[in-house]
C-alpha cells in the first residue's frame, strides 16, 4: 500500500523550494535592515491560548483547530495562527520589562481545518512581524511598510492592494455595537445562524459574513467609521496622511473588520487584485496582552500567506533564474576523491557551486550527468593530471578546454 500525504498538506521540492527560498531570504533581510528580531515559538500550545486569544465564537476556534489530549490528558493545538503563541512567549519571557519597543518577525506552518481553495492548505505558513510598546499610528506605519517593502522586492507591489479600516477602541465600539444591533433587530431573524451567534456574541462579525442570505440585510449598514471616538478618529486620519506622505498606496474599505477577535483601531489586509486572494493582513491588538494575563501593552502585527505569495510569483513568472552549478567534478576512480576533497571545498569558500560524482560512474555517465544539470564547467581529475598538480577545465558552452594549477584561486580567475 502506498502512503500518501494527509490532506491539505503538500511537499515542497527542487525548482518551488527555490522559490520559498528566494522570498525567505528577502524577508530576511529586510527584517534585518528594520532591527527587527526574529522569533520562533512553540508549533502546539495549550489549547487555551487560542480560545482565550483568538475567541470562543469565531469559526477557527470552533469547527478548524487540531486540537487533541496528549499522553499527559493535557489539551493540546497545533497553532492556527502565530500572534497568540508570540504574545504568550512575550509574557512569559518578560518582555515587558526589557527595552521598548519589541519588534519580532517569524516565518512559521500554521493548522486549520477547512476548505481547500488555490494557494490555500491546511498546513500553511505564515511570515508576520509583531510589534510591541508602541501605540503611535507610526508603528502602524512601520509595520504596513515591511509588508510593502516585501512586496515591492519581490516586484508585485503594483499586483496588490492594501486595504485598510479603523474599528475603533471599546469606548467607540460600545456606541457603534448598540447602534449595529438596533439596526439589525428585525432583520436577523432572516440571516444566516452563523450571524444569529455573532449578534449576541461578536455582532461587528456580521460585517464580513459572505453568505448571500445576509447580504440584502446589510445594504445600509451602519459603519464603525461614523462613530470613532476623537483619540480613534485623529489616529485614522493620521494613519491615512502618513501612507500618503511616505507614499505607500491604500484604499479604504469599511467592511473590513477581520476575523479574529483580539483587534482593534487600524485593521488591514493584502488582496491580489488580479486573483481577488487575500495575500494577508493584521492590525492592532492593544488589549491582547492583558486578556492573556501580561500588563497593558500596544501592540500591531501582520500575517502573509506564504503560499499565496508563491502562488503570484509564479503566476507573474517573476522568479529570479535559479544558479546552475558552476564547477562538476569529474573523477575517474574513487580514490582521487580525497585528494579533490580541499580544493572543491576552498571554491565553495569563494562562493561557488560545486558538485562531485558520488555514484562511482564511468566517465561517460559523469559527462552526460554534467550536461543535465547544465553545468557551467567540468573539471577532470585523473592521475596524469594529479601527479603534474594540475586538473583540466573545459567551459560547457564554448568547449574550451584548458589545464590550470589545482588551486582554487587559479580556476576562480578563469570563471569570473
Ligand atoms: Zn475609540
Ligand atoms: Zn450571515
Amino acid at each position: 500500500m502506498n502512503i500518501s500525504r494527509a490532506k491539505g498538506t503538500k511537499d515542497i521540492f527542487f525548482d518551488d523550494m527555490k522559490i520559498w527560498q528566494y522570498v525567505e531570504e528577502n524577508i530576511k533581510e529586510i527584517c534585518i535592515k528594520h532591527n527587527i528580531d526574529q522569533i520562533r515559538t512553540p508549533i502546539f500550545e495549550d489549547t487555551t491560548l487560542f480560545s482565550r486569544s483568538v475567541g470562543d465564537e469565531t469559526d477557527i476556534v470552533n469547527k478548524e483547530m487540531y486540537t487533541f489530549l496528549d499522553k499527559g490528558n493535557r489539551s493540546i493545538t497545533l497553532r492556527p495562527e502565530l500572534t497568540a503563541g508570540v504574545v504568550r512567549a512575550y509574557i512569559e519571557n518578560g518582555f515587558s520589562s526589557m527595552l521598548t519597543p519589541i519588534k519580532l518577525w517569524y516565518i512559521g506552518t500554521m493548522y486549520r481545518y477547512e476548505k481547500m481553495q488555490k494557494g490555500r492548505y491546511r498546513e500553511f505558513s505564515q511570515f508576520g512581524i509583531e510589534v510591541f510598546g508602541s501605540d503611535s499610528y507610526l508603528a502602524d506605519i512601520e509595520v504596513i511598510s515591511v509588508a510593502y517593502e516585501l512586496f515591492k522586492k519581490l516586484r508585485i507591489s503594483d499586483k496588490i492592494a492594501l486595504k485598510i479600516n479603523s474599528i475603533g477602541c471599546s469606548k467607540c465600539r460600545a456606541k457603534y455595537i448598540d447602534t449595529l444591533k438596533e439596526y439589525l433587530v428585525d432583520k436577523i431573524d432572516n440571516m444566516c445562524d452563523d450571524c444569529k451567534i455573532r449578534y449576541v456574541k461578536n455582532p461587528m462579525r456580521i460585517i464580513d459574513c459572505k453568505q448571500d442570505k445576509c447580504k440584502s440585510a446589510k445594504q445600509n449598514l451602519p459603519m464603525i467609521t461614523d462613530y470613532l471616538c476623537d483619540d480613534c478618529s485623529k489616529d485614522f486620519e493620521s494613519l491615512k496622511q502618513t501612507l500618503f506622505d511616505v507614499g505607500i498606496e491604500y484604499e479604504i474599505d469599511k467592511t473590513i473588520v477581520r476575523g479574529l477577535d483580539y483587534y482593534n483601531k487600524t485593521v488591514f489586509e493584502f488582496i491580489s487584485k488580479d486573483l481577488g486572494l487575500a495575500v494577508g493582513g493584521g492590525g492592532r491588538y492593544d488589549t491582547l496582552v492583558e486578556v492573556l494575563g501580561g500588563t497593558h501593552t500596544p501592540a500591531i502585527g501582520f500575517g502573509l500567506g506564504m503560499d499565496r505569495i508563491i502562488l503570484l510569483l509564479k503566476e507573474y513568472e517573476l522568479v529570479k533564474n535559479n544558479r546552475n552549478v558552476d564547477i562538476y567534478f569529474i573523477i575517474f576512480d574513487s580514490n582521487i576523491f580525497p585528494k579533490v576533497f580541499k580544493l572543491t571545498n576552498d571554491l565553495r569558500d569563494l562562493g561557488y557551486i560545486i558538485d562531485i560524482d558520488i555514484c562511482n560512474r564511468s566517465f561517460n555517465a559523469q559527462l552526460k550527468y554534467a550536461s543535465k544539470i547544465k553545468a557551467r564547467y567540468i573539471c577532470i581529475i585523473g592521475e596524469d593530471e594529479l601527479k603534474e598538480n594540475l586538473c583540466g577545465l573545459k567551459n560547457m558552452n564554448t568547449s574550451e578546454q584548458i589545464k590550470v594549477d589545482m588551486s582554487a584561486e587559479e580556476i576562480g580567475n578563469i570563471l569570473k
